[in-house]
C-alpha cells in the first residue's frame, strides 16, 4: 500500500494516453468542435476535487478501510473474510453503491445541480470521465469512506476498485467506436462508450437510463437498461451547453447560478 500514488497514476496514464491514441485510430465521428478546448476545464474540476479530498478528508477511503482493518470494523472484517473472497465482493459491492448513489445524483434537485456540471459537457471524450464538480467527487468519497468501514473492505481492494473506476469512467467517455460485435460482446458485463453515450442525451429519458459505471448488470438488474443505440444524440444539457459555459470558473459557479431568463433551471430529470 506504500505505493499508492504510484499505482493510482500508472493506471491513470496507462488508459488516458491508448484512450487518447484511439479516439484518433478509431474516432466516434460525431462533430467535436471544441475539442481539447474543453480539457483544461475538464482536468481542472479534478484536480481541484482531489485537493479539496486531501486537505478535508486525508483519510479518504483507502485509509477508511485501514482503520476499519485495524479497529476490526465492519462486516467483513467481523466474518473474518479471506482476501480472495472479500476483494471481489468488496469491488461489486462498491460498484452497486456508486450505480445508487448516481442514481440519487439525478433525483434529488441539489445534488442534480452539481451532477449536471458533468452532463452539461457538449462533446464527449475521455475527459468527460474526469469532469466532476469537485463537491461532487468530495461527496462521492464521504459515501465511499463510510460504505469501506461499514463493509469491513479490504484496503487492497478498496484501492482496486477506485482504480477501476477511475479507468471505467475514461473509457466509457472515450469518442471512441468499436466494431460492433465487440461492443456487444463487451456490453453484456461492463458499459461500453457506445452505451454510456445514451446516458449522456440532452433528452430527459435517454439521460435517465444507464446509471451503471463498470458492471452494465445494475441497469438489467433494476430497469434502466434502454439497451443500444445506433443513431446520433444531442449531447449535453440544454441551457448549459454553450462554449462560454465550458470554463472552469463558469463549472465551479454553474451549481449555484441560473440561466438568465429562468425561474429555475428548465431541465430536471426524475
Ligand atoms: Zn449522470
Amino acid at each position: 500500500m506504500e505505493s499508492e500514488a504510484t499505482w493510482r497514476l500508472a493506471a491513470f496514464l496507462g488508459v488516458l494516453a491508448p484512450l487518447l491514441l484511439a479516439e484518433r485510430l478509431i474516432p466516434w465521428g460525431g462533430p467535436r468542435p471544441l475539442g481539447a478546448r474543453r480539457w483544461a476545464a475538464n482536468l481542472g474540476l479534478v484536480a481541484l476535487g482531489a485537493v479539496l479530498v486531501r486537505l478535508t478528508l486525508p483519510l479518504a477511503a483507502v485509509g477508511a478501510a485501514l482503520w476499519a482493518q485495524r479497529a476490526d470494523a465492519g462486516l467483513l472484517n467481523a466474518l473474518d473474510a479471506p482476501l480472495w473472497l472479500a476483494l471481489p465482493l468488496t469491488v461489486v459491492a462498491f460498484d452497486l453503491l456508486i450505480y445508487l448513489q448516481h442514481r440519487v445524483f439525478h433525483a434529488v434537485p441539489a445534488l442534480w445541480a452539481l451532477h449536471r456540471v458533468h452532463h452539461a459537457d457538449p462533446e464527449l471524450d475521455a475527459t468527460t470521465g474526469l469532469r466532476f464538480h469537485p463537491l461532487e467527487i468530495w461527496l462521492s468519497m464521504l459515501v465511499k469512506m463510510a460504505a469501506a468501514v461499514a463493509l469491513g473492505a479490504p484496503p487492497e481492494a478498496v484501492l482496486a476498485f477506485e482504480i477501476l473506476l477511475n479507468a471505467a469512467s475514461l473509457f466509457e467517455h472515450a469518442a471512441i467506436r468499436l466494431p460492433p460485435a465487440l461492443d456487444r460482446a463487451l456490453a453484456l458485463v461492463i458499459v461500453t462508450p457506445r452505451l454510456h453515450r445514451i446516458h449522456h442525451s440532452e433528452r430527459e429519458a435517454e439521460t435517465n437510463s444507464h446509471y451503471g459505471f463498470c458492471l452494465s448488470i445494475w441497469d438489467r438488474l433494476f430497469g434502466t437498461w434502454r439497451g443500444h443505440w445506433e443513431g446520433e444524440l444531442v449531447l449535453g444539457v440544454r441551457d448549459w451547453r454553450a462554449a462560454e459555459e465550458q470554463t472552469l470558473p463558469r463549472l465551479l459557479a454553474q451549481p449555484f447560478r441560473r440561466r438568465r431568463g429562468q425561474g429555475q433551471a428548465s431541465f430536471r430529470p426524475r
